[in-house]
């Protein structure tokens, strides 16, 4: 992609009203557009690293075998109504609507009203078991704070996913193969080190559920983690039962701040009881399926990654979440200079190389913050000064020194093989 064909520009200065760091940052360097408090629209750059955030979940969900699927977001009231959860005080981030004819609807916070009716056309014996679906969907949720930037936000991609088993073992068997999934899915993206399984309460159904927790001062939660057992205890929960359980004591827990990035939760035969997702067990007796929902959000941890990695010069994302590889910056706009960044942007290209190439006419300096401020893993840069040595210089983000590499050799595989 070149710079001087992308819509978007950097800004000096983030909006007034935005208090939340991932949200300066993404908006000052033209990632994402905030329309209203807790509503953001993805820009090209933002959706990149969204798509790329959403890729690394998928991969992992299919890993497990399931299978993805998009349900809607207008609901019917009489679903939730079956499981007690249409009712404004028992669920207080509804937003509904009603149809012409004025019959009540919801717009989905959540899907496991849905999902679990749906199913019922689907699962009606033991051989259809066990089973589990995904899908990345927007929730509208009318969040009561949306402070956090895109961390907390009244409409959001959530990545979330069903399980349907025969029992509990089969339930427990899967609940923690997605456990370990979503530890890989937080290592790939480069928060697995500040990330913990954290044990929250279980609701009606099982004593605990399992939160991921990734430790940020812009988190909105307190957990109390044990580093060197990497598991930490959500305040709700955090009592002598649970330490005892953990094989922890309270003075080797330090109370942090984190975000909830995702949480798996075991929702035993709550759903399918009341809303008749039943089957024919071996004997041909009928019972309900056992249940477990597992929510992700990409878009907080595109905001916990910003939070984590970005320094006073802008954001950095780490490989597996950037939206480009390399920044390629062409200084000056002599015939061999341009002419020599134009090539390497073909090459790195060919290679398979994601490059943001700046060919703009701007000054060194604006278009080092620039570079600095996007974030992406790599800079490389030509200019009259590098091709004198036949080089371009790289230098990744963070990094204070910068390297020469000869023209013919730069290639995205060389680089960081110092
Ligand atoms: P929280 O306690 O932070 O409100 P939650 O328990 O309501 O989260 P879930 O309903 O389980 O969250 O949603 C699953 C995942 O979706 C969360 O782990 C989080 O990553 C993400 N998420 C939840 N609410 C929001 C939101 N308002 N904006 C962005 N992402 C969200
Ligand atoms: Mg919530």
């Amino acid at each position: 992609m070149r710079l001087t064909q992308l819509f978007t520009k950097t800004r000096h200065n983030a909006p007034k009203d935005e208090t939340a760091k991932n949200a300066q940052l993404l908006i000052r360097a033209g990632y994402i557009y905030k329309d209203a408090a807790g509503v953001y629209a993805m820009l090209p750059l933002g959706l990149r690293v969204m798509e790329k955030i959403i890729a690394v979940i998928r991969e992992e969900m299919k890993a497990l075998g399931s299978q993805e699927v998009t349900m809607t977001t207008l609901q019917r009231k009489e679903l939730w109504e079956q499981t007690d959860r249409w009712d404004d005080d028992k669920v207080d981030v509804w937003f509904k609507s009603k149809l012409k004819n004025d019959t009540e609807v919801g717009l989905g916070w959540s899907h496991e009203e849905q999902m679990t009716v749906m199913m019922r056309d689907f699962i009606s014996s033991y051989r259809d078991l066990p089973r589990s679906v995904f899908q990345f969907q927007t929730k509208l949720r009318n969040e009561t704070r949306a402070k956090s930037g895109i961390m907390r936000t009244r409409e959001f991609v959530m990545k979330d996913l069903y399980s349907f088993s025969r029992d509990d073992k089969e339930h427990d068997k899967f609940y923690s193969e997605v456990q370990k999934a979503y530890t890989r899915v937080f290592d790939r993206l480069g928060i697995g080190e500040w990330t913990y399984l954290t044990y929250a309460s279980g609701g009606a159904f099982a004593k605990y559920s399992h939160e991921f927790q990734t430790i940020t001062e812009a988190g909105e939660d307190t957990i109390y983690v044990h580093k060197g057992k990497k598991v930490a205890i959500n305040e709700e929960v955090l009592n002598d039962e649970v330490m005892k359980e953990l094989g922890v004591t309270r003075d080797e827990l330090e109370e942090v701040k984190a975000a909830e990035v995702g949480n798996i939760f075991n929702l035993g035969t709550t759903k399918s009881e009341p809303l008749g997702l039943t089957f024919a067990d071996e004997e041909g007796k009928t019972k309900p399926v056992v249940m477990g929902s597992y929510g992700i959000g990409p878009a907080r941890i595109m905001g916990v990654i910003v939070e984590r990695y970005a320094d006073d010069k802008g954001l950095v994302w780490p490989a597996a979440a950037a939206p480009y590889q390399v920044h390629l910056v062409r200084l000056g706009s002599d015939d061999d200079v341009i002419a020599a960044a134009d090539k390497l942007y073909k090459k790195l290209e060919d290679d398979g190389v994601e490059v943001l190439y700046d060919d703009r006419d701007e000054s060194a300096g604006t278009k080092f913050a620039d570079a600095d401020l996007l974030g992406l893993p790599v800079r490389m840069t030509v200019s009259k000064k590098t091709l004198a040595e036949d080089s371009v210089e790289v230098k990744k983000r963070g990094d204070d020194e910068a390297v020469m590499m000869k023209l013919d050799k730069a290639s995205f595989g060389l680089v960081g093989k110092e």
